[in-house]
C-alpha cells in the first residue's frame, strides 16, 4: 500500500529540498529539533542484484517503514539514492534522539521481501541538533552527514556529531586553503597504475592517479583532498593540471607494447562545464595525442544523475577522439534501457566487488553479471583491486577483458612507470 502521509515530504533525491525545509523549522525558531541522515547499508548491491525498477519498490518499502516510526509531527525526505533524512522537532537531548535512531534502525532491520527474495538491509544513522549542533540549516545538515561518515567509519549503527568530527570538518577548511597554493606551486604529482590484458598478460594502458606532495602535510592521498576540491570548485583546475600532466608523460612511455593509452579520471561535476569539451580537445592538440589514446573515467554514479544530458556531453567528448569509461561500475544503478546508445567504450568494475570476489558468493556474482553485460553491449570490461593470483584467475576465467591492481602494480610516480614498462613482464596467470 503506498504511503500518502504529510510525513512523507519527498521521495526524489533532493538534498536542496532539505535544505529548504529545515531552513523554515530553524528560522522559525520552532524550538529544538534532531536531524538524523539515514544512510542504507548494501543499498548499491540492491541496485546491481535486482536493477533500476525494483529500487522504485525498495524506496517505497523503505518509505513506508520510516513513517511508521515516526511521530505524527516528524518529517521525512529522500535526500541520496539510498539516503533519508528525518526531522524530529521537540527532540531536545542526545537521549531522545537515541531512543529515535534505535527505533528506526529496528524497523530497517527487518527483511525485506523484493523480487519474491527475502533480503535485509541494515542502516547507519548520523544524527545532529538543533540548536546543541548548530542552530542553521546547512551546518546542521553537515553536522548529521559528518556523524553518519564517523559512524560508517567506526562500524557502528549510529552516531551523534561530536567534536572529533568537528575537528575532521576544520581540517577540511585548511584542506581548501592550502590546495590553492598547491595548485599553483606545481605540488600535485600524476602516479600511474597499469592495466593489463586478461587473454596473454600485456600491458594495455595506466590510470593517472593524482597525488599532492605537500610541504606541510607529506604525500597526501587523492581520498583527502579530492572531495575537498568537488565541493569548492577546485576539481576544474586539478583536473586540466593532471589532464596536461598525464598526456605530457604518457607521450614518453616506452613503445614496447605499442602506443599505451592513458587513462584520466573526471570528476562527474565537470560534465556540466561548458568548457570541458573544448579543453579536452586543446589538451590532445598540445600533445599531439592520436584517437583513442586518451580514456576518460566518469563514475556511473555522476553519469546516472541525469543520464539524458550526461550521454550528449560524452558523446561530444567522443568527437575529440576520447574515449569512455564508466568507473565504480556496480554502484550507480544504470538501468538496461542505458545501455542501448551509450557511448562508452570500457566498464570498470568497482573494486569493491573484485577484492572480496573469492570470498563473496554475492560479489563474484555481481563481477560475472557485469563482465556478461560488458560483452552484450560490446564493451570492453576492466577489474580493478586485482590483490591477488586467485582473483586474476577467476576472472580471466569468466572472460573479463583486463585487470588492474596491486598484484600487477601499485600506482608509480611517473618516472617508476617508465622503469616498469622497460622491465614488465607478465604475472604468473
Ligand atoms: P578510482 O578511480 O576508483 O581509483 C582506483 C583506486 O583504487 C586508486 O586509489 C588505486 O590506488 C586503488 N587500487 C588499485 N588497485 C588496488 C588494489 O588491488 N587494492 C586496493 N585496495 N586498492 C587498489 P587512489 O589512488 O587512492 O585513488 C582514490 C580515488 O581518488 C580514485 O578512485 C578516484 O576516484 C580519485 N582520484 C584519483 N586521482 C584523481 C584525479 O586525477 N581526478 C579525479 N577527479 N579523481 C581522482
Ligand atoms: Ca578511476
Ligand atoms: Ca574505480
Amino acid at each position: 500500500m503506498p504511503v500518502t502521509s504529510e510525513k512523507i515530504v519527498s521521495l526524489q533525491p533532493d538534498r536542496p529540498l532539505l535544505v529548504r525545509h529545515l531552513e523554515d523549522y530553524v528560522d522559525g525558531a520552532q524550538g529544538p529539533l534532531a536531524l538524523l541522515v539515514v544512510q542504507i547499508r548494501r543499498g548499491r548491491e540492491f541496485g546491481t542484484l535486482f536493477g533500476f525498477r525494483k529500487l522504485e519498490d525498495v524506496v517505497q518499502q523503505i518509505a513506508e517503514r520510516l513513517g511508521r516510526a515516526c511521530r505524527h509531527s516528524d518529517r521525512i525526505l529522500r535526500i541520496g539514492e539510498y539516503e533519508y533524512a528525518l526531522i524530529l522537532p521537540g527532540l531536545i537531548n542526545e537521549g531522545h534522539a537515541v531512543l529515535a535512531a534505535n527505533k528506526i534502525l529496528r524497523t530497517l532491520a527487518e527483511p525485506m521481501v523484493i523480487d519474491k527474495q527475502r533480503v535485509s538491509m541494515g542502516a547507519c544513522i548520523g544524527v545532529a541538533l538543533c540548536p546543541d549542533h548548530a542552530k542553521l540549516a546547512e551546518p546542521l545538515l553537515h553536522c548529521a552527514e559528518l556523524a553518519r561518515a564517523e559512524a560508517e567509519r567506526r562500524g557502528m549503527a549510529y552516531a551523534i556529531y561530536n567534536e572529533s568530527a568537528s575537528t575532521e570538518l576544520a581540517s577540511h577548511w585548511g584542506i581548501e586553503n592550502e590546495l590553492d597554493q598547491a595548485l599553483e606551486g606545481g605540488e600535485l604529482e600524476t602516479f600511474y597504475q597499469a592495466k593489463i590484458s586478461l587473454e596473454d598478460g600485456r600491458l594495455t594502458g595506466a590510470e593517472t592517479l593524482v597525488r599532492w606532495r605537500s610541504p606541510t602535510r607529506g604525500l597526501v592521498p587523492p581520498d583527502k583532498f579530492i572531495p575537498v576540491a568537488m565541493q569548492s570548485g577546485q576539481i576544474s583546475a586539478l583536473t586540466w593540471s593532471v589532464l596536461n600532466m598525464a598526456l605530457q608523460q604518457a607521450g614518453d612511455w616506452p613503445t614496447r607494447f605499442g602506443p599505451l593509452p592513458v587513462s584520466v579520471n573526471i570528476a562527474p561535476t565537470l560534465l556540466d562545464d561548458p568548457n570541458l569539451v573544448s579543453r579536452v580537445a586543446d589538451a590532445m592538440n598540445v600533445w599531439g595525442v592520436r584517437s583513442n589514446r586518451l580514456i576518460l573515467e566518469i563514475t556511473e554514479s555522476g553519469i546516472m544523475r541525469d543520464p539524458e544530458q550526461s550521454f550528449a556531453t560524452l558523446r561530444r567528448l567522443t568527437d575529440t577522439g576520447a574515449l569512455i569509461s564508466i568507473d565504480d561500475f556496480g554502484t550507480g544503478y544504470s538501468s538496461l534501457a542505458n545501455f542501448r546508445n551509450m557511448p562508452v567504450s570500457e566498464l570498470k568494475i568497482d573494486k569493491g566487488f573484485v577484492i572480496d570476489m573469492l570470498k563473496n558468493q554475492g560479489d563474484e556474482k555481481i563481477v560475472r553479471v557485469i563482465v556478461d553485460l560488458a560483452h552484450t553491449f560490446r564493451l570492453s570490461v576492466v577489474a580493478e583491486g586485482v590483490e591477488n593470483q586467485g582473483i586474476l584467475k577467476a576472472l580471466a576465467g569468466m572472460q573479463c577483458d583486463c585487470a588492474q591492481g596491486y598484484y600487477i602494480s601499485k600506482p608509480l610516480p611517473a618516472d617508476e612507470f617508465v622503469k616498469f614498462i622497460q622491465d614488465y613482464r607478465p604475472p604468473a596467470m
